[in-house]
């Protein structure tokens, strides 16, 4: 049976609250989310027919700021999955030390067999259902899987319709005409790869050897492999939905050169294209499964969560990971590796760079006053920087895996605001 992400979160958990100690009062609030929204959202569709499509909106715990998370477009997504995400965004929020809580919203579409037109009513629509939750104060909204600033932009002026008043604050992640905040597109990526960064020194790899393996190639995979390439790591395979290139000579790929290829060929393709001179020998394609297990020093899984289970935990040869997607280990696969010495950096800290630039969003939009692209990398370099050390710290400390070391710094945060605001006793 698939697993569960809902209860894998709360597996992670119960673990992290033996490790910090956190008040069972605090605890038992963060079993369940405060609020859970649903709707059948339907659209008429270009043939003149309507179609439903079932809508989330979770809202899990706002003790620390107002509910942040993304909205995930996809065909395959449930209430248990949008439960852990949101869950997991109130951790995310928690580790980095951001002012905001967590939530996380839904809709079961395969927005790949929608029009742009059919795409944009789908957005509206969402927006119209859940708009009395929304707002700068209240619940911020982002893109996920499948939706993009595009989509952000139709539900920040949905939002204006509805509402009466131009708040672009409610969503983030928008394009930057209407209030977008520069470097948000690569934040997740680039945050990852500051991260990565930090790893490699305490792991004491060298730069120009470190070879990387990337599975997912949208918004986060593309551009954390594409800034480690500009960094001088190898970069040795990349993978969509449909699998992906392995250089078998681990001389290093560049992701644009593989970005411009899938864009010319709608895949990403087992031969290596430098403009029209293309190398299929040394190249080969390789399958999703196949990436996983491949020889590198470091394993990024960037797309879909579940990846890394009790089943193929065993088989993994890379030498650490970083989790760039939600949710791709689950807690057995969790265990094996930290039993191997594999060290997991955990997706709410490695990706916490797009959650940390929507919230530098959401504060230019409030105060009216934008920074520059510079601005924002070097305030996000300091908030990784900090929150890896402030992990690994506890990690070595405590003797734990760097999740629950994650844990456990988010934990103690969530605490203190419950306490300091009467959610818990004192
Ligand atoms: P995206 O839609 O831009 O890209 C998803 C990628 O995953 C695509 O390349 C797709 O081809 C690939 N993919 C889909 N199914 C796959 C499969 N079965 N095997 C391998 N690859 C597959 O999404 P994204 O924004 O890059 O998000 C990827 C992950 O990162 C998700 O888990 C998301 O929740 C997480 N995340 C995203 C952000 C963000 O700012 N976008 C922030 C934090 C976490």
């Amino acid at each position: 049976m698939a697993e569960n992400p809902f209860s894998n979160a709360m597996k992670q958990l119960k673990k992290a609250a033996q490790v910090s100690g956190v008040d069972p009062e605090v605890l038992e609030k963060l079993k369940r989310p405060q609020r859970i929204l649903e709707a059948t959202l339907s659209i008429t569709m270009d043939d003149g027919s309507t179609k439903n499509f079932p809508a989330f909106r979770v809202q899990y715990n706002d003790a620390r700021g107002p509910f942040k998370g993304g909205i995930r477009f996809y065909n395959k997504v449930n209430i248990h999955e949008v439960k852990a995400l949101a869950f997991w965004m109130v951790m995310k929020t928690g580790v980095v030390g951001i002012p905001m809580g967590g939530s996380k919203g839904g809709v079961i579409v395969d927005v790949k067999k929608l029009s742009a037109g059919e795409i944009e009513r789908l957005s509206r629509a969402w927006v119209r259902a859940f708009y009395q939750y929304l707002g700068p104060r209240t619940d911020v909204p982002a893109p996920d899987v499948y939706t993009t600033p595009q989509i952000m932009g139709w539900m920040v002026d949905e939002y204006a319709r509805v509402s009466g008043g131009w708040e672009p604050a409610t969503f983030t992640g928008k394009p930057l005409a209407i209030g977008g905040s520069q470097g948000r597109t690569e934040a997740t990526g680039y945050g990852g790869a500051m991260i990565f960064e930090e790893l490699l020194t305490k792991l004491k790899f060298k730069k120009g050897k470190t070879t990387v393996a990337v599975q997912g190639f949208g918004n986060v995979g593309y551009y954390v492999a594409e800034r480690l390439y500009e960094l001088g790591y190898k970069i040795v395979a990349i993978s969509d939905s449909r699998g992906g290139i392995y250089d078998k000579r681990n001389g290093g790929m560049d992701p644009k050169n593989i970005l411009k290829t899938k864009q010319q060929k709608g895949m990403i393709d087992g031969c290596y294209c430098i403009g029209s001179v293309c190398d299929c020998e040394n190249y080969t394609h390789i399958t999703n499964e196949q990436l996983l297990q491949l020889p590198v020093d470091i394993l990024i899984p960037a797309a879909l969560e579940n990846v890394i289970t009790k089943k193929n935990a065993g088989r993994i040869k890379a030498k650490a990971i970083i989790e760039m997607a939600n949710g791709p280990l689950t807690p057995d696969a969790d265990e094996k590796l930290f039993k191997k010495g594999i060290p997991v950096v955990p997706d709410i800290l490695s990706n916490a760079g797009g959650v940390t630039v929507s919230y530098f969003e959401w504060a230019q939009n409030t105060s009216g006053f934008y920074w520059e692209k510079d601005d924002v990398l070097t305030k996000l370099h300091e908030i990784m920087k900090r929150s890896f050390s402030e992990v690994w710290k506890i990690a070595q400390d405590k003797k734990v895996d760097l999740r629950t070391a994650a844990y456990v710094v988010a934990l103690k945060r969530i605490e203190e605001a419950m306490k300091a605001r009467g959610l818990a006793s004192v």
